[in-house]
């Protein structure tokens, strides 16, 4: 079973709009959204739900009121000031350090996993589908998205299936390297502008770190031919295979709009460049 992440350094760039594109061209795949911050593979996608986890992010402190002698250890001791005037804990700014369940003399407080989000098991049209949701305001996304993997690999594994097709998150934090950690192969969806240039190279850098090759795609590239250029030069010089130049064009928002990827829109510019970079990864994923 192989693994392919689709990355972008950061939001905007087009790349879930074709990671469900391939999507719909995968023969194979078990989809994974592991975008967990902002997923919106769900919105092309439309997946049936068949079954929900909880996930429990982080820890944080609870106190047993029965066994509180107000004694103010635990407030004295909070470098977070989590803990009011009443030695009640404030669940919002409790970072789950321990120190209260420490010091406490009555035994009044334990440590225990907070309920952070869920994670989901669905059917597409395109196949089976790995996702999931960070309530607001909670951290630990990087363990949500080891979970999204290893629940697709369970389908894949399940379902027999031969690849996980991952929609990444943007940036280069914890929940890239918790996607892009042991995967096989890489596609970033970059565009021609300086922040573009300078999010490529960031990205570049992690799957190098983690030793998984790359492919680009240059999305959008005729609004600034010149960038592009100096982008695919880069590359070139990095020994880094541009597998696909995609033009502008508003089929991409007409596909989206109606809730269809651009395959099925089936237009007759992003349609036919969507395949054949599709063709291209899979050359780079099975070596053909
Ligand atoms: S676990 Fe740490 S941050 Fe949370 S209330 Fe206790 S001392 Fe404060
Ligand atoms: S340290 Fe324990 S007993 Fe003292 S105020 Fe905090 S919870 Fe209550």
């Amino acid at each position: 079973m192989k693994e392919l992440v689709v990355l972008s350094g950061k939001g905007g760039t087009g790349k879930t709009t074709i990671t469900a594109a391939f999507a719909s061209l995968a023969k194979d795949a078990v989809l994974a959204d592991c975008d967990v911050d902002a997923a919106d593979l769900h919105l092309l996608l439309h997946p049936e739900v068949r079954g929900r986890m909880e996930f429990r992010g982080i820890e944080i402190a609870i106190k047993d009121p029965a066994l509180c002698t107000e004694c103010g250890a635990c407030r004295e001791k909070c470098r977070f000031e989590a803990i009011d005037e009443n030695f009640d804990i404030m669940d919002t700014r409790c970072e789950g350090c321990g120190v209260c369940e420490i010091v406490c003399p009555a035994d009044a407080i334990h440590l225990e996993f907070r309920l952070s989000g869920e994670a989901y098991i669905s059917s597409t049209r395109f196949g089976p589908m790995s996702h999931a949701r960070l309530f607001t305001a909670e951290e630990a996304s990087g363990k949500l998205v080891a979970m999204v993997r290893k629940n697709a690999k369970m389908l894949a594994a399940d379902e027999d299936r031969s690849l996980v097709l991952i929609d990444g998150p943007p940036g280069i934090g914890c929940p890239v390297i918790a996607s892009i950690s042991g995967t096989d192969l890489t596609c970033i969806v970059t565009e021609p502008t300086v922040s573009g240039r300078h999010d490529l190279i960031r990205v570049v850098g992690v799957a190098r770190h983690f030793k998984v090759p790359v492919a680009v795609i240059i999305n959008r590239y005729d609004v600034n031919p010149e960038m592009a250029q100096t982008m695919e030069a880069w590359c070139a010089e990095e020994n880094i295979p541009v597998i696909g130049r995609m033009p502008y064009d508003t089929a991409a928002t007409m596909a989206m709009v109606k809730g269809m990827t651009i395959v099925e829109y089936d237009d007759d510019v992003l349609a036919p460049a969507v395949r054949d970079a599709w063709r291209r990864l899979e050359g780079l994923l099975y070596g053909r």
